[in-house]
């Protein structure tokens, strides 16, 4: 949680701005505020920061892949290629959509593979909805070719991956549009918050326009603007915005940081006979927010997650998680919802109780990942490598043994 080790004077002044005029709003009331324009700010900064021709700020990550996703058109009956390994709210926002999510196999990027895209695309899949798990990139050549010789297009959920680039060019500029979220264990935090960016000006109106009612945002009389569409109420605030304003001009420290310790810790655990890591599809490009090991197999994983609790360092093990691993999502493959949903009139796609991902899971079960700190110390962090060495190798040679 890079962004909430940095809080400090900064976020507070950009806050007190907001408090002082009292303009919580970010639209109108154009003399009431003394210039402070927060929302907009932070779009402009996220702009920058990614090289963005637009930015759309939001209420919170979940509510911009809706808002992409309805920008794109994408609705009833619609098919769109997913990963099982992604936070649920990707897979929600496409249920919400009146469309059906298709599981594909991820890999050792871990993300979905251009090769599982292609197995599940069919006459009826409309979009590709990518997530560049875990701050780094897929394998975007791959996958942008089988979009294209498939005809569907390609959105990116980047809710993770704030700082990130493929081959120069930041991720969530690649598809039609691309998201972030500012939740409060992303790379930026506003507290909760989202923006979508894109160089499509057409996409970028009718996001702007469904995330505030279809309010066109033309003339000073919010009551007399015109609605081209109907949309609800995603609008970010402009508390949040003012936070995430601060956060994000911290943002090439954190990366800068964040890839430092990556390459020491890489170079540290490189020496450990058997280990492997994620793949990584542009190493450089990473936004080095978290590191993952890949142990031998599944025994060896637990034993090192168990050894490494011992020696007091946190890490994940998203086989076993509630919220990114399909493998315990059994309230989406009982679509339990509070409401009637497309999904259930239509079914889904795929039958979930059974699919299996062999691949995915090959992947998973082995899949060791731990947050890189900005803020560690050279001594902090070679204390907690010393015990890292320690436990990854008792773990390896316990399974030899
Ligand atoms: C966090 C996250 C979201 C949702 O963001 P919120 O701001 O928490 O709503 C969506 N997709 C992915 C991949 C995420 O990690």
């Amino acid at each position: 949680m890079p962004g909430t080790e940095l809080f400090g004077d900064e976020e507070r002044k950009e806050v007190m701005d907001v408090l002082n005029t009292g303009v919580l709003f970010r639209y109108n009331h154009d003399d009431a505020r003394k210039g402070h324009w927060k929302s907009k700010d932070f779009e402009a900064e996220i702009a920058k920061c990614t090289g963005a021709k637009h930015a759309l700020a939001v209420s919170s990550g979940s509510t911009a892949v809706s808002t992409m996703l309805a920008a794109c058109g994408v609705g009833y009956g619609d098919e769109v290629v997913v990963p099982p390994f992604t936070f649920i709210a990707t897979i929600e926002s496409v249920l919400m959509a009146g469309a059906l999510p298709v599981f594909a196999e991820i890999d050792e990027t871990l993300c979905l593979s251009a090769e599982g895209i292609r197995a599940v695309c069919g006459p009826k899949t409309k979009a590709v909805l990518l997530v560049h798990m875990c701050g780094a990139s897929a394998d975007l050549d791959g996958i942008m070719a089988v979009c294209a010789e498939k005809k569907v297009m390609l959105i990116e959920d980047t809710a993770q991956a704030l700082g990130a680039t493929y081959k120069g060019k930041h991720l969530g500029l690649y598809g039609k549009m691309g998201s972030f979220s500012f939740d409060f264990f992303k790379i930026n935090t506003c507290g909760e918050g989202g923006v979508i960016i894109t160089n499509d000006s057409a996409l970028i109106k009718t996001a702007e326009y469904f995330s505030d009612h279809g309010h066109n945002h033309e003339g000073n009389n919010r009551g007399m603007e015109a609605h081209p569409i109907m949309g609800s109420n995603f609008r970010m605030g402009e508390i949040n915005a003012a936070i995430g304003l601060a956060q994000a001009r911290k943002l090439p420290y954190i990366i800068s940081q964040q890839r430092k310790h990556k390459s020491i810790i890489q170079e540290r655990l490189s020496k450990i006979p058997g280990l492997s890591f994620r793949k990584q599809c542009d190493d450089a490009g990473d936004s080095a927010t978290f590191f993952h090991l890949l142990m031998p197999d599944e025994t060896t994983a637990r034993a090192c997650v168990k050894n490494l609790g011992e020696a007091g360092i946190g890490v994940g093990y998203w086989f076993d998680n509630m919220y990114h691993y399909i493998k315990q999502w059994d309230h989406l493959k009982d679509l339990n919802m509070p409401y009637r949903m497309v999904a259930h009139e239509l079914g889904l796609p795929q039958d979930l109780k059974t699919l299996k991902f062999p691949k995915t899971d090959a992947v998973m079960s082995r899949l060791i990942s731990f947050n890189i700190r900005v803020t560690w110390t050279e001594a902090e962090l070679d204390a907690m490598l010393v015990k890292m060495e320690g436990a990854v190798r008792r773990a390896m040679e316990g399974v030899a043994a």
